[in-house]
């Protein structure tokens, strides 16, 4: 019986679904299993799990954490839900606060685990891809994005600061601009405030 690597790996996988397994687990049944299929060593198990998640057959969980859901590899853009486990974790690592305006559920807002990067965009169920934000902060970013409704929110602190005549605010928030523009971020947004504008335009 002839077996490559990767599909040795990948039934085991499909032995498991719906599970998040460590790589050490998969790696002692496959080293075993195709010693006795095949006579050989199995060199890199590692490389061949991390080639199937690259192909997008797998989920990953967390650097060394793979799961594999069937149907999961046959949509063109994979899209992932939280379980109710990453959630958790999730919220746990956010301190049960909104990351934007650090606000939690006593203060009577509702909180919700957001994809950092969208599920539309590609983005993975993965711990490292959520984030912590209230109902409005989320509602803003879906409307806008990450980038887009921080510099919204820059704008605000600047008009605020040219208010307050805050230098050091100003410093700061001219050099967070310009990083933006260098780099061609959300140029659509103005971010001078209203009254620099008005200026600029005269
Ligand atoms: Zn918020």
């Amino acid at each position: 019986m002839r077996i490559s690597q990767a599909q040795l790996v990948l039934q085991f996988f499909e032995n498991n679904p719906n599970r998040d397994i460590e790589t050490p687990e998969i790696v002692d049944w496959v080293t075993s299993e195709y010693l006795r299929i095949t006579g050989k060593p199995f060199r890199d198990p590692d490389r061949q799990v991390r080639s199937l998640y690259s192909q997008g057959k797998l989920i990953k969980i967390r650097n060394g954490c793979y799961r594999y859901e069937p149907g999961y590899a046959a949509k063109s853009v994979p899209e992932e839900d939280f379980t109710a486990a990453q959630k958790a974790e999730i919220l746990n690592l956010g301190g049960y606060r909104c990351a934007m305006c650090g606000l939690t559920e006593s203060d009577g807002v509702e909180l919700h685990v957001d994809h950092i990067v969208p599920k539309s965009k590609g983005g993975r169920a993965t711990i490292k891809n959520g984030q912590v934000l209230c109902s409005q902060h989320n509602n803003l970013k879906k409307n806008y994005g990450q980038t887009e409704t921080c510099k919204r929110m820059y704008r605000v602190l600047y008009e605020q600061a040219v208010e307050l005549n805050d230098e050091k605010m100003l410093e700061f928030l001219n050099d967070v601009m310009e990083v933006y523009d260098r780099h061609g971020i959300n140029s659509h947004i103005d971010w001078r405030p209203i009254n620099q504008r008005e200026r600029s335009m005269k």
